[in-house]
């Protein structure tokens, strides 16, 4: 099926599987696929590393915005992986750990951090046939999309799916602290001020119940209706 070169946006609360459906959206379709919540992720990272962030979590604003619009962050493609980078480190992994997690929230509603994030996103997406995932892509950061997903899944669910995630890349996370840090982070996203997370107008995804195949079906049918394609899908799996 020949998908137009448009861009799709995924946002939704954490853990809801945005990224995984992205990613299996781009490969399915030869998208772009950009994880938007790994730069917030870089830019917290990097400032924990400069002591930019106290022990009872007090950002140095001051300080990160002096040096932010220097901070190269951008992605590469590492065997068929989409990696974050910070100059020529590589800190895919070290942005996914917990410690992150817990300050990532309130790094990024910091106004000039959001802005710093935003046009970057907006410069390696020229050209469209992008699908990125995150919290603010729909109403902010493309609000012109011609595809907007929002996805949800029951909490539980959605803390037993990272904790799986983390218990597979070697870690040994606690399932109440996983519980603790997605609903500090669901209240911190959806109440700042701004670019708080919103649910588009468009299409809305409870996965609780499906499978990552009915999640690619159910991808295909909102394309084939919205852009009025008749051709029968042909699915790799
Ligand atoms: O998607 P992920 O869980 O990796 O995102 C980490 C955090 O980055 C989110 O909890 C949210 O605070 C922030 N974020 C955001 N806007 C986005 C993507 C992520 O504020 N577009």
């Amino acid at each position: 099926m020949n998908v137009p070169d448009i861009i799709i946006a995924v946002d939704g609360f954490s853990a809801t599987g945005k990224s995984t459906f992205a990613k299996m959206v781009a490969k399915e379709f030869g998208f772009l696929y950009l994880d938007s919540g790994a730069m917030y992720r870089g830019v917290t990272l990097f400032s924990m590393e400069n002591g930019m962030i106290a022990e009872d979590g007090t950002i140095d604003e001051t300080a990160l915005k002096t040096v932010i619009e220097d901070l190269d962050l951008h992605f590469r493609n590492d065997d068929g992986k989409t990696c974050l980078y910070l100059g020529e480190r590589c800190i895919e992994t070290e942005i996914r750990t917990l410690a992150v997690s817990s300050h990532v929230s309130p790094v990024s509603a910091v106004p000039f951090v959001r802005n710093y994030v935003d046009k970057r996103l907006r410069a390696f997406s020229e050209g469209g046939r992008v699908i990125m995932d995150g919290r603010d892509i729909g109403t902010t950061v493309f609000p012109n999309a011609e595809l907007k997903v929002f996805m949800v899944a029951d909490a539980e669910v959605r803390a037993q799916r990272r904790y799986d995630e983390m218990v597979e890349k070697g870690d040994t996370p606690v399932f109440e602290d996983i519980v603790k840090n997605l609903a500090e982070r669901d209240y911190i996203d959806s109440h700042r001020e701004t670019s708080p997370l919103r649910q588009p107008e468009d299409y809305v995804m409870d996965n609780t119940h499906m499978t990552l195949h009915e999640e690619l079906v159910w991808c295909l049918g909102v394309i084939q209706g919205k852009f009025g394609i008749l051709e029968a899908p042909a699915l790799s799996w």
